[in-house]
């Protein structure tokens, strides 16, 4: 059974009931709706589809809204603008002007105050690379080092550059609040700075009565200085390597990702590798070899989860990149050798969580079975990374279910977690019988802090199935 959790962006080429079921059976656990690209009417028809398809397979399936944060932007142009190498172009927040240097408009008050001269800005992915080479009030003069097209609403990527830009905008609280109406589990928030703006984002998701989780996407250099107070801010974080692979050296990516991964691992904080991981299956049946490295590489990094964009969103083969990816992980997942846990354990019930991860895996083919509230003590089991035990989480509460659905290597089910403790156990028991999960004869050991008093007694049970 596949640890590693997979996340696919719904898009056009996968929004009809149809195709989201067939993405569920092949092994989606989070469907993310990119509010850069989608709309509220789509997220309204799709969240029911959703819903629908993970009742009738009867797998949790999770629903993340990923809100676009700040984002600088070229303006609207009449038509896509010509640039080569060494002429320059102005960028202007002012208004237009004719002169000598070409120029356009951008999004960001405050860009001219923000650059200095020396400064790189990428546009479009960062495929048209300028230089700041001087400043007059409002305009950026620049010096264009990579020639090719620049269109209307282009994405604008400032390296390095301390920009003054609100954690969240006017648009992302809007959809913020939309995410809470259809009820999403995770909403994840592009361009996080600093903890602030996580907290910003906490603070509206809970005055609107909401439980919803959030994730910092991590995608600059600031982020990078901010990262232990970003991901203790944080139930989740995502390495989100498009926009990072522009705003820090291509060459410093991996090492980037595997510090962001280990980090959260550190601090007990899930962690999401995202983007271009099979891009090629944007349009072939089949991934380049790289891409195959690459998605082990993140499973042997141990990383929660994996992320797919335009592979799902707009390609021709989605579900064959599910299929795939849920192979690439299964197959690596054993292939880990040489890593080392660091969770940092510091409270009485990690250290109870750490024994029984260490009793189970002591024991081959022993299974371990959680009864969790609020699915921290699952979390903790996930964040010790158990190498041969298979994890499975019983909670009251669906949408502790569906936060599971992130968590490596749990599968989390419904159960009662009041009541006769020797009953529930054995319901739950019963209930991984019914599904083939075990066998009569197993080990199991059963992990809890709800059976009996609540919250008050942490208990490991080493059982043998009836
Ligand atoms: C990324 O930049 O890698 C990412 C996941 O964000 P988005 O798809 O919103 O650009």
């Amino acid at each position: 059974m596949r640890r590693t959790k997979i996340i696919a962006t719904l898009g056009p080429a996968t929004d009809s009931p149809e195709v989201i079921e067939q993405l569920v059976r092949a092994g989606v656990d989070v469907f993310r709706l990119n509010m850069t690209h989608a709309h509220e009417k789509w997220v309204r028809e799709v969240v029911p589809r959703i819903r629908n398809a993970s009742k009738e397979l009867d797998r949790p399936v999770a629903i993340l809204v990923d809100l676009q944060g700040p984002s600088i932007r070229t303006g609207d142009l009449a038509e896509p603008l010509k640039l080569t190498k060494g002429e320059q172009l102005e960028l202007t927040t002012a208004t237009l002007k004719a002169g000598a240097a070409p120029s356009i408009l951008v999004n960001y008050s405050g860009l001219a105050e923000d650059l200095s001269v020396g400064d790189p800005v990428l546009v479009d992915n960062g495929v048209i690379q300028l230089k700041v080479i001087a400043k007059e009030g409002e305009r950026v003069r620049c010096e264009v080092l990579t020639s090719g097209m620049i269109g209307s609403r282009r994405h604008i990527n400032l390296p390095g550059v301390h920009v003054r830009l609100p954690g969240l905008t006017e648009a992302d609280r809007k959809y913020a609040r939309l995410a809470v109406t259809v009820g999403a589990d995770f909403v994840a928030l592009s361009f996080v700075r600093e903890a602030d703006h996580i907290g910003q984002l906490r603070d509206l998701l809970k005055a609107e009565g909401s439980s919803a989780q959030v994730i910092a996407k991590i995608e600059d250099q600031e982020a990078m200085r901010n990262l232990d107070e970003i991901i203790a801010a944080s139930d989740a974080v995502m390495v989100a390597r498009g926009d990072l692979g522009i705003e820090v050296h291509v060459e410093e990516l991996p090492l980037v990702q595997r510090r962001i991964v280990s980090k959260c691992i550190k601090l007990g904080k899930r962690v999401i590798v995202a983007t271009h991981m099979l891009e090629s299956m944007i349009e072939n049946p089949i991934p380049t070899r790289a891409e195959v490295s690459d998605v082990a590489n993140a499973v042997y990094e141990q990383a929660d989860a994996l992320m797919l964009s335009g592979e799902t969103s707009v390609g021709r083969h989605p579900v064959k990149c599910i299929e795939i990816l849920n192979r690439i992980a299964a197959r690596n997942e054993a292939g880990g050798a040489g890593f080392a846990n660091n969770a940092d354990i510091k409270s009485h019930k990690q250290k109870t969580v750490r024994a029984a991860v260490a009793l189970a895996d002591s024991i081959p083919g022993c299974t371990m079975v959680v009864f969790t509230k609020r699915g921290i003590m699952a979390d903790y089991v996930a964040n010790l990374r158990p190498e041969g035990a298979s994890v499975y989480a019983f909670t009251g509460d669906p949408q502790v279910i569906r936060h599971l659905c992130l968590s490596r290597g749990v599968s989390a089910f419904t159960s009662h977690v009041s009541g006769d403790p020797e009953e529930v156990v054995a319901s739950a028991l019963d209930e991984l019988k019914g599904r083939g999960l075990v066998n009569t004869g197993d080990s199991a050991v059963v992990l809890s802090d709800v059976l009996g008093e609540e919250f008050t007694q942490d208990s490991i049970h080493l059982r043998k199935i009836q």
